[in-house]
């Protein structure tokens, strides 16, 4: 097989403070553990490179209920994206039916996506939706930039959801106004922050993580200890760090090579402060290319369907970065089912065709997670790694791929 591992880097997806498990590539495991004893796929058949049936559900969707956001950050990886959709905002009934299909399958994760902002779709209405998800198959996660995380502090609705990863970027009026554009905000953040974590003691949860996710970009680089500061007084669970890329043509946000230079000086002095030892043990996979090593051909995400990308047109995905591209769409919500689309026709010849034109589009190396998580499967298929234990299908936020 293609994308052999060789070491643990290859199935990290993102490096918490403190080392966590949930962000590496293995919880991928439990979906195919879980399709092996339904009977949808067989582990022999797999190795032997036979082309399996597209699984009976995605094991998680992302749904992008909005495109507009209230701020306009200038490491935004979807600005050109989110204007050719009009800022589109999804139907109120488009959304009903969608969480009916996502019900009937039994979706384990569901996602509400930043890059439009979640939190302002029909001013939080959300959290409906979230409170309504059936808690013996489905949880919910969320990127956010937490400026009306209000709308979500009800125990019915937190109960539901595993994490909410909160965009920060500054740490105060000003910082956040030179890479935002945006007055008043650091104070609304905090607030809904801390609010949540009270909904959450209050209530015994234990869910969700509220993580600060730390964005490096060319204007905040020099203020990391200002941000990671405001960040540990804030309360969040924890904080990661990711430097940003320039995803969008004519968009020069990612630090340039002096830059990172300087920062990495800034990052060690930083852990030397607080013994942050894991970052400074990972500080090549924090500075370094997200891309991953080998040429691949095959995506078990793409080959299984185990993810979905709902945009706010309807628009429904296989892959997360071709979003916006209209032959790897697969369907749309504005004609069909979400339960009637999966597993089609015209979804298995997509899923062919990108699997067909990953060796010459090298989409892998662009620092896509689901690629490790191909990686870890590929590795447990051959016997290299096991398959990880089921207590630890919580701790490793194993609903999400
Ligand atoms: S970008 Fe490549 S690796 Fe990522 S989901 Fe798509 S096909 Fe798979």
């Amino acid at each position: 097989m293609d994308g052999a591992p060789k070491s643990d880097e290859e199935f990290q997806i993102t490096i918490t403070r403190t080392h966590k498990d949930y962000f590496s590539a293995h919880k991928a495991l439990y979906a195919v553990e879980d399709a092996e004893k339904a009977g949808e796929i067989d582990f022999a058949a797999l190795r032997r490179g036979e082309r399996p049936k597209i699984l009976s559900r995605p094991w998680s969707v992302e749904i992008y209920p909005t495109m507009a956001c209230q701020i306009d950050c200038i490491h935004c990886y979807a600005q050109d994206r989110n204007r050719e959709y009009r800022f589109k905002s999804m139907p109120v009934e488009m959304m009903d039916r969608l969480h009916v299909s996502l019900h009937r399958m039994g979706v384990r994760g569901v996602q509400y996506c930043g890059g439009g902002e979640p939190l302002i779709w029909k001013r939080g209405k959300i959290a409906e939706y979230i409170g309504g998800l059936n808690l013996d198959t489905t949880r919910a996660g969320m990127a956010s930039n937490m400026l009306m995380g209000h709308t979500l502090a009800d125990p019915e609705t937190l109960r539901r959801m595993i994490f909410i990863e909160v965009a920060v970027f500054a740490h105060d009026d000003e910082s956040y106004f030179q890479v935002a554009a945006r007055r008043n905000c650091p104070e609304k953040v905090a607030a809904n922050v801390k609010l949540l974590q009270e909904v959450k003691r209050d209530n015994g949860l234990e869910s969700p993580a509220i993580n600060a996710k730390i964005l490096i970009n060319q204007i905040n680089y020099r203020w990391l200890h200002e941000i990671y500061d405001w960040s540990v007084s804030v309360g969040f669970d924890n904080i990661h760090l990711r430097l940003v890329d320039d995803y969008e043509d004519g968009v020069e946000v990612a630090l340039t090579p002096p830059q990172i230079e300087e920062f990495k000086h800034s990052l060690l002095h930083l852990c030397d402060r607080y013994g942050l030892d894991y970052w400074r043990d990972n500080i090549g996979f924090i500075l370094g290319a997200k891309g991953s090593s080998g040429e691949h051909s095959r995506c078990w995400t793409v080959r299984l369907g185990l993810n979905a990308w709902v945009l706010s047109n309807g628009e429904v995905y296989v892959c997360g970065p071709q979003w916006g591209t209209p032959e790897y769409c697969i369907g749309n919500l504005n004609f069909m089912e979400f339960d009637e689309i999966w597993g089609g026709a015209k979804h298995q010849e997509v899923a062919a065709k990108i699997e067909d034109r990953m060796m010459s589009s090298g989409c892998y190396k662009i620092g896509c997670r689901h690629i490790k998580q191909t990686k870890a499967i590929n590795a447990a298929l051959e016997g290299q790694v096991a398959f990880p234990p089921a207590d630890e299908f919580e701790p490793r936020h194993s609903w999400f791929l």
